[in-house]
């Protein structure tokens, strides 16, 4: 018999801090600015230059701490990780090894209806390093400095993972909270999140843990779950060859779906870090933790229990809004602006749901405002359009955010409450499809349909169904 293998997983995720500045400097932390002009001799690594601590990086960083279960460091303090690479322009990188912000906490998630938890066993602040630009044509590569000094947490997990379902929950949960912080907003195409695997694979039952490699370079949840399934397979087919799996940093290329080897693994100590002498330890005092606590914003649960009491819209609906902070923020607007949540939550389910699947979008990824969603629903709740147009211009409101009011307007959008109008168009339909009418008059309940169908076609799908409907089988009685 085939032998059985477990696969065992761990994850490093670096998310970017949402703070104005960077972590030791005043430079602006914005993404996408020219290269190189958010910087300054601080976080270039000048020679004489010193760092000075944003307070907001240590408070973000308590936020997460806590919402995630951990124990926060009463004093904590900075640490010199000691490396050569042109994106790192000190030769350092101030990171925390021996006192880290929080250790020992957990985030609870749930695949195929099994809950479990996921430790974590520590979180740590440090500096990004900038960006390296390959530039193949011209076989140059170039640097930008804007991110260097970027503030991260590291948050280090257990290898509490067996499936790339459960590593995908597992960072869906951790979005979830942080987003809902304010902390990061966690973009995963923008790095301001971003997952280190690391990976391996024992036999069934056995409590050795194998040999582990590390995956960097993933930046989607297919990527991530692409490089656990082929690195999985990799190792296991090494196993089976009799062969051993060395210890080692890949790189997944999700194009070729293949990883290669980038380096042997470094350990602590090939770092030769040491206490950063131009930082003071950080003590964290009880009123601190207390400050951050209180300034806590609603996290999903409370907000789910909020929906409960506030909106009568179903269980289920309330779970997949609030999943993600953004797609909530959404559904709170535009029910304010509208007053009907009911009807703004079968939007967001069914339409809005259809098309970001059709995209592959997240519900950050969402352009439309709160007020142009409101806007629609009104018009369509009013019956100046009736349901199938409303649908057609959602997918303007959804692709370009327009002003519906003004859309239905300008394309001649209304429904034709006019019976005039409906009456010499169902006459004409009645007169074009005798056979329809025949076998209506002959109990047929479906031929009516069909010529419901023409009328509609007939006027361009701006007619009332309701009212066709029945000016139809007046008629033909
Ligand atoms: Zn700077």
């Amino acid at each position: 018999m085939a032998k059985q293998y477990e696969t065992v997983i761990g994850l490093e995720v670096h998310v970017e801090l949402a703070t104005r500045t960077k972590i030791f400097c005043g430079c602006s932390t914005a993404f996408g600015a020219a290269p190189n002009t958010h910087t300054c001799p601080v976080c270039t690594g000048m020679p004489g230059s010193l760092p000075v601590l944003n307070k907001q990086v240590v408070e973000y960083a308590m936020a997460i701490g806590l919402a995630t279960n951990c124990r926060i460091t009463r004093v904590c303090k900075f640490d010199r990780k000691n490396y050569f690479y042109p994106d790192n322009p000190q030769n350092y990188q101030i990171s925390q090894l021996y006192l880290p912000i929080a250790r020992d906490g957990y985030v609870e998630i749930e695949t195929g209806g099994t809950k479990k938890k996921v430790r974590i066993h520590e979180m740590h602040m440090e500096e990004d390093a900038g960006k390296l630009v390959h530039d193949e044509w011209d076989d140059t590569s170039l640097v930008d400095y804007n991110r260097s000094g970027v503030p991260l947490v590291e948050i280090v997990s257990e290898p509490d993972m067996r499936s790339a379902e459960e590593v995908i929950a597992y960072l869906e949960k951790l979005r979830q909270i942080i987003q809902y912080l304010g902390a990061s907003d966690c973009k995963l195409q923008e790095g301001s999140m971003r997952a280190d695997v690391n990976l391996s694979v024992r036999e069934a039952g056995s409590s050795r843990f194998g040999t582990r490699t590390e995956m960097k370079n993933l930046n989607s949840f297919k990527a991530i779950s692409h490089a656990i399934e082929g690195e999985r397979e990799r190792q296991i087919e090494l196993l089976e060859e009799g062969k051993a799996v060395i210890q080692e940093t890949r790189r997944w290329d999700d194009n070729k779906e293949n990883s290669y080897a980038m380096r042997s693994k470094e350990d602590a100590q090939d770092y030769r870090y040491f206490p950063e002498p131009d930082l003071v330890p950080i003590v964290i005092s009880d009123e601190w933790i207390q400050a951050v606590k209180s300034r806590q914003p609603e996290l999903r649960t409370e907000k789910l229990e909020r929906y409960k009491k506030e909106f009568d819209i179903p269980q289920y609906d309330a779970e997949i809004i609030t999943e993600s902070k953004s797609m909530a923020d959404l559904f709170e607007a535009a029910a304010a602006i509208c007053k009907k949540p009911k009807k703004v939550s079968n939007w967001l389910m069914v339409e809005t749901m259809r098309l970001m699947k059709e995209h592959g979008m997240e519900p950050e990824d969402l352009r439309f405002s709160p007020e142009n969603l409101a806007k629609l629903i009104d018009l369509a709740d009013a019956g100046v359009i009736n349901s199938s147009v409303a649908k057609e211009v959602f997918e303007k409101v959804f692709a370009e955010d327009v002003d519906p009011k003004q859309y239905v307007e300008e394309h001649g959008l209304k429904t034709v409450h006019d019976e005039g109008t409906l009456r010499t168009t169902l006459e004409k339909v009645i007169a074009d499809n005798p056979q329809a009418v025949t076998d209506y008059r002959n109990g047929k309940e479906k031929a009516l349909g069909a010529l419901v169908g023409q009328t509609m076609k007939a006027m361009k799908g701006k007619a009332n169904p309701g009212m066709v409907n029945q000016m139809l089988r007046e008629m033909l009685e």
